[in-house]
């Protein structure tokens, strides 16, 4: 054919019988309803993956011959029904899950993320970030929690990767029209779909707002390419972690500022303001204008706004922080600033790194104004409050106000569909009972091994396929030899499946340190290919387009794999996704993961992987550090991190081959008389019984809500009473403190203590010098514990009573019986108080004897 050929899409009519289809299309319950997702596929398996799973673009490609039979076929027509039935009785409004408190459904929680990774039909998401955003809203749905997620529609979302002949990551941008997602205008009463209007330096840009029906919760998605806009303007919610710094903070503007008028011009009201991640901080600016044009100042709009603000930090790399150049903030910021009526350096200085200034850091200004903070793992909490130490300069990084919430995953999500059957068979009702770890125990315990390993095996077999296909496309493309794409297809072929097969899938980025297993090569190339015990690895993995050290590494990773020893042992797969992601932690034998302690915030992967059986062989870091017992897969120990980092990676690559070595592959293919693997299989349901009822979102949802949320709500509505006079007060009270603190002093007034008799008090005298202070304005405190104490253990604190004045000199004293046995350590410290303060330490002010 010669000339243009023009597009037609001829779009099929829904046979009445099938009508809810469309519904069933529009909600992405789809994305973890596994039933929902099979109806579709039904239809026409090739078209479901060539449309990427996406049941709207499905349903406009669809024949409608074939539509036609499949509303007279009554067997789909009963799946259908039954399907449809049970998600329109999922989507209507539910009370609290039991076990949440029942006051959760007067609250409303804003949730603001940069990413959303909920499925493959919408590519808004880079990495673990927006996974667990997509997750947090598929469990907020479920828990039936009032819940509006907020981000930003970018219409060529996260780039596509392919792998090139030469082994090199190829970056590919897919702009997509918004009729193609599962997303609809979002509309005012007036049906007119939402647009707000945000200033990002010297312009008014606009935005228009879409949603996607996440279950019974709604995500609103800003986007700037409207009419109106300059070229320029239109382009910023173009690319996730796209553009310069000035399309960042543009970025940050829209989803912050934006966001919050998003929200105000829907209706929505929150009691609750989360912060995924710094990203979206500039919010409370926004939230702060509007506490300033009720009529509060704008340190008690901050006091006001910062009560309900809970801000979950993510990232211990620094590249995960964003920071500005203070002009250039100050360039944006100061529309802002004159909304809330000071100078721009005021509000340059709550994203300050330094008293002095330095660069205006999100981070800082999500620190400062939230006061409900937490990590995404205990060791990441602590590693998060060293980072922050700038924020509370006279604290210990253990007494920073700040908690962790492990992240979980979203189960019916990335439990195999296998898995999901099974469970059905004996508890139909078992989504419920994720938290309910008894009834884990009882119900993996008593699946046959033999059915236990069937299924695992049945599920690699799956997954090897998958994969296979992938590669196939793959090697096509870049015109491999014919030879070599039937090794690889011999090699991931169920005939295979004897092979131990790792995974390792995750963004590829230097400190995840995809290289570690690779660091003896002839030691692993006789490990993979011993004949009578063959291992396979599998690799995948996006790194970001800006980071050349991450692409380097898949390079090398794919020239690795095109040689002996590890030719036919090692495969690059392209294109991580979810839908990948998905199939590899169900279909894996060992799931490795390899970062430089202590960088990995939590690592979601590894528990996805567990709660389907695969074991993890990881570095004892972020959730893995709570989540290995000694008996759910392998551990490597991180060595000292003052070592040198070659020396550290050394060593914990040879603890990783000997572990993989002596027990992991010995293990694998000791088997008893009937074939079967008896003590990989135990320890496979050790690894699903100890993880999935820990580390999954519904537990993480109940903590936010017990431990950020409802404190958060209850913090608000005490500053706010009588038009915010008691923010005003605090606000008043901490700019007092500030003031005099650096005046203030501590001395013994009679010596201190060095032994005491068992069961006997102790009487401690100090004074303090408060000058324009008061004995109320502060506590005193003694501090005691063991040397010896287990780490983790919090040392017990008893307060001072103050005493009869003297002039400037404020008597304290404090007579306590020791409560333990031992040589004990005591320290004395003074700090201010106040009732309305979040958090005892909020202040950041201390200061020991
Ligand atoms: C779960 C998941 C992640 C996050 O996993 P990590 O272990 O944190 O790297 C990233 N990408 C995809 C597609 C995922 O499904």
């Amino acid at each position: 054919m010669t000339g243009t050929a023009y597009t037609l899409e001829v779009r099929p009519a829904l046979p009445p019988e099938l009508a809810g289809m469309d519904d069933l299309a529009g909600n992405l319950l789809y994305s973890w309803d596994r039933r929902v997702r099979r109806l579709f596929y039904q239809i026409d398996p090739q078209l479901w993956e060539r449309c990427s799973h996406n049941p709207k673009l499905f349903l406009r490609r669809v024949d409608q011959v074939r539509l036609q039979a499949y509303a007279r076929d009554s067997d789909f027509l009963k799946d259908y029904r039954e399907v449809l039935g049970r998600a329109n009785a999922y989507n209507e409004p539910h009370p609290p899950a039991p076990g949440l408190d029942p006051g959760v459904a007067r609250e409303h929680v804003a949730y603001f993320c940069m990413e959303y990774g909920l499925h493959e039909s919408l590519h808004l998401y880079s990495g673990g970030l927006g996974i667990l955003a997509g997750d947090f809203c598929k469990a907020a749905s479920d828990a039936g929690v009032p819940f509006t997620a907020v981000g930003l529609m970018y219409r060529s979302g996260y780039f596509t990767q392919t792998i090139g002949r030469d082994g090199r990551q190829q970056t590919h941008f897919h702009p997509t029209d918004p009729c193609d997602l599962p997303v609809t205008p979002a509309r005012d009463a007036d049906g007119w779909q939402v647009r707000v209007t945000v200033p990002v330096g010297e312009r008014e840009v606009q935005a228009c707002v879409w949603q996607a029906v996440i279950g019974r919760v709604r995500l609103l998605l800003l986007d700037t390419d409207v009419e109106g806009n300059s070229p320029d303007d239109r382009a910023i919610t173009y690319q996730l972690y796209g553009g310069d710094r000035d399309t960042r903070i543009a970025q940050e503007l829209v989803l912050g500022v934006g966001g919050v008028r998003a929200l105000r011009a829907l209706g929505v009201h929150p009691t609750i303001w989360h912060l995924n991640e710094g990203h979206p901080a500039l919010m409370i600016l926004e939230l702060c204008r509007e506490a300033v044009a009720s009529g509060l100042d704008f340190a008690s709009a901050l006091e006001l706004t910062a009560a309900s603000v809970v801000f979950t930090t993510h990232t211990p790399v620094a590249a995960g922080h964003d920071r500005f150049p203070r002009p250039m903030a100050a360039h944006y910021l100061a529309p802002i600033a004159a909304g809330l009526g000071v100078d721009v350096e005021q509000v340059l200085a709550l994203g300050a790194l330094a008293p002095d200034g330095g660069e205006f850091d999100i981070t800082t200004l999500a620190l400062r104004g939230s006061r409900h903070r937490n990590g995404v793992s205990r060791v990441h909490r602590d590693v998060a409050a060293r980072m922050f130490a700038h924020v509370w300069p006279q604290l210990d990084a253990e007494d920073l106000p700040l908690v962790h919430v492990t992240n979980g995953v979203h189960v019916p999500t990335f439990l195999a569909r296998e898995w999901s059957d099974l469970f059905d068979e004996q508890q139909p009702d078992w989504r419920s009972k994720l938290r309910d770890a008894d009834y884990w125990k009882r119900t993996i315990d008593a699946i046959p091994s033999h059915r236990f390993w069937g299924l695992r095996q049945s599920l690699k077999c799956d997954m090897l396929e998958y994969v296979a296909c992938v590669l196939e496309r793959q090697y096509r493309r870049a015109s491999y030899s014919r030879a070599r794409i039937d090794l690889m297809r011999r090699v991931l072929s169920a005939d295979y499946s004897t092979a131990l097969v790792i995974g390792f899938a995750r963004r590829i980025t230097a400190y995840k340190r995809p290289l570690l297993i690779f660091r003896d090569l002839q030691r692993l190339g006789r490990l993979l290919t011993d004949p009578e015990r063959p291992v396979v690895l599998i690799c995948a993995g996006k790194a970001h387009p800006q980071d050349g050290e991450g692409q380097a590494i898949i390079h090398t990773i794919n020239a690795l794999a095109g040689e002996p020893p590890l030719l036919g042992s090692v495969f690059f797969v392209e294109g991580y996704d979810i839908a990948l992601a998905r199939r590899l932690v169900s279909g894996v034998d060992v799931w490795l993961n390899t970062p430089s302690f202590p960088q990995e915030a939590c690592g979601t992967s590894g528990q996805k992987a567990a709660i389907n059986g695969a074991l993890n062989l990881s570095v004892l870091d972020g959730w893995w550090a709570e989540g290995y017992d000694g008996g759910n897969g392998w551990a490597v120990t991180p060595r000292a991190d003052d070592a040198a980092p070659e020396q550290r990676d050394t060593l914990e690559a040879e603890e990783l081959l000997d572990l993989l070595e002596h027990e992991i592959v010995p293990l694998y293919h000791r088997r008893n008389a009937a074939g079967l693997p008896e003590g990989w299989v135990a320890r496979a349901k050790a690894a699903m019984r100890s993880t999935l009822p820990r580390f999954n979102t519904d537990r993480m949802l109940a903590d936010y809500l017990e431990r950020l949320y409802l404190p958060g709500s209850r913090h608000r509505r005490l500053l706010e009473a009588d038009g915010g006079e008691a923010a005003a007060a605090l606000a008043a009270w901490r700019a007092r403190i500030r003031r005099h603190w650096g005046k203030a002093a501590l001395r013994w007034a009679a010596p201190p203590p060095d032994h005491a008799a068992a069961g006997m008090p102790v009487t401690l005298r100090v004074v303090a010098d408060l000058g324009e202070l008061g004995a109320r304005d502060v506590v005193v405190e003694c501090v005691i514990g063991r040397d010896d104490a287990p780490s983790g253990q919090a040392p017990l604190s008893y307060a001072f009573a103050p005493e009869p004045a003297a002039g400037d000199e404020q008597p304290y004293a404090l007579e306590f019986t020791p409560p333990l046995g031992g040589l004990l350590r005591y320290r004395i410290r003074m700090y201010p108080t106040h009732p309305a303060l979040a958090h005892p330490l909020e202040t950041g002010c201390m200061l020991w004897l």
